[in-house]
């Protein structure tokens, strides 16, 4: 069946024929293929063409697709029975290898996405601190849960939306939004109302709304004011956990959170997130304490596997050493491309997640100084990508991730494509 068709029965049965709205290609315009299969760093639409991926799923596939030792893992897990809903050897496993990475933490709690960590931490700091507000910053997306779809990036970054239809007033009335890179506002804040602040919820490398790198020093105020004024800070940790180094940004700014969220690779494909922290609030959860959460899916044998097998790939010896080598690659030819076609734009990196951000100047630290006409540029360099065979993100405002399956000549391949698509879009209609 071709894409066209795939694509009229999807949008019959399925809310803009997806299951998450930028799938739908709204913002870059044109038609989603429909990704039939996997390997490495390629994937194939089901016309048989096919790509060098960089989205590799949106952040779990740091092995790339189909990785032989984690399919080994789901089908011999697999052919035990897919689920019990009773705790199986698996989820100790995999919570004892997390917890290793993150040594601030003593326990955790699986859930089946990183939208349901992030609710189960922020419920947590809630009844562990008996406060009701919290805090985020603009542009940052945890999830989908009510009280953080304020002024969030992701998806609703691609469609400008600043909220949600659907979420009550009084609920976004409890979530206080603070722009990044601002001390003094978050000062301001905790000065206004500091003994209602249950948790200051970022991501410590926000890469939601392109890729907004923070200075150490504002990640180490938020640290300060949260301890004096007895708030949690809660590092969402869904994209950067495991991607970034072994224990994401926790490891990297040394800054003890008081509770992290990951997801994403720690699934390795499969759906699995979780909420980490120190056995006195983790121990606040049910069935131990007063806060209640649960899930029939959660610690599921198969995702466990998959999560397990992942992680034990990337402690390798020299993993992410390649990892940065292979950013490096990417990200400065990228650079070298736009320069060469005289674009406007630089490229923002850590490791190994990039966002080209399409203006004068540095990349920007917030989101308020992104401005919307790089989305332009980026829609027609997005087609132009596709037409060629490189798979980037359907939106200006969504990172590129590079994996332990992409070599110097995928990137060598993706960068001659990166600037025939630039001389493309230069070129007179
Ligand atoms: N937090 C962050 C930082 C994320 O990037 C995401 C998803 N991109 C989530 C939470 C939500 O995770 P999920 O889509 O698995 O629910």
């Amino acid at each position: 069946m071709t894409d066209r068709a795939l694509l009229d029965r999807a949008r019959r049965v399925l809310p803009g024929g997806v299951n998450s709205p930028v799938r739908a290609f709204l913002s870059v315009g044109g038609e989603p293929p429909f990704v039939a299969r996997g390997a490495g760093c390629r994937i194939w639409d089901s016309e048989g063409r096919e790509y060098l991926d960089f989205v590799g799923s949106w952040g779990p596939l740091i092995l790339g697709h189909a990785h032989p030792e984690v399919l080994e893992a789901v089908t011999r897990t697999a052919r035990d029975g897919l689920t019990f809903g009773a705790t199986c050897a698996l989820e100790v496993e995999l919570a004892e290898a997390v917890l290793a990475r993150f040594p601030f933490a003593e326990k955790l709690r699986f859930t089946s996405s990183g939208t349901e960590a992030v609710m189960s931490a922020v419920r947590l700091a809630r009844g562990a601190t008996g406060r009701p507000r919290i805090v985020k910053f603009d542009g940052c997306y945890h999830g989908h849960a009510d009280g953080l779809l304020v002024k969030a990036g992701s998806g609703l970054a691609t469609f400008g939306t600043p909220s949600s239809a659907g979420v009550p007033a009084a609920v976004a009335a409890l979530t206080d939004v603070l722009p990044l890179d601002d001390e003094a506002a978050a000062r301001a804040l905790f000065e206004r109302c500091g003994r209602e602040i249950a948790c200051v919820i970022i991501e410590p490398l926000p890469a939601n709304a392109g890729l907004l790198v923070q200075r150490l020093e504002f990640l180490r105020t938020l640290r300060a004011l949260c301890s004096q004024h007895g708030a949690l800070l809660l590092f969402d940790e869904v994209i950067s956990g495991f991607r970034v180094a072994p224990g994401g940004m926790t490891q990297l700014t040394c800054i003890a959170p008081d509770l992290v969220t990951v997801g994403k690779i720690v699934g390795g494909g499969m759906p699995v997130g979780a909420c980490l922290g120190p056995a006195t609030l983790m121990d606040q959860l049910a069935p131990l304490g007063p806060v209640y959460q649960a899930g029939t899916l959660s610690g599921n044998p198969v995702a466990m596997a998959a999560g397990l097998a992942t992680l034990r790939v990337l402690e390798r010896p020299g993993t992410y050493e390649r990892l940065e080598a292979l950013g490096v690659r990417l990200g400065d030819g990228w650079r070298t491309a736009l320069r060469r076609a005289g674009a406007k734009g630089d490229v923002a990196r850590v490791g190994s997640i990039l966002w080209a951000c399409l203006q004068d100047g540095p990349p920007s630290r917030t989101w308020g100084c992104i401005r919307p006409d790089g989305a332009q540029a980026y829609a027609t360099f997005h087609r132009e990508c596709l037409r060629r065979g490189v798979w980037l993100a359907p939106s200006y405002y969504e990172v590129a991730f590079v994996g332990t399956a992409h070599d110097e000549a995928a990137i060598d391949r993706a960068l001659a494509v990166f600037s025939e698509a630039l001389a493309a879009a230069a070129a007179p209609a």
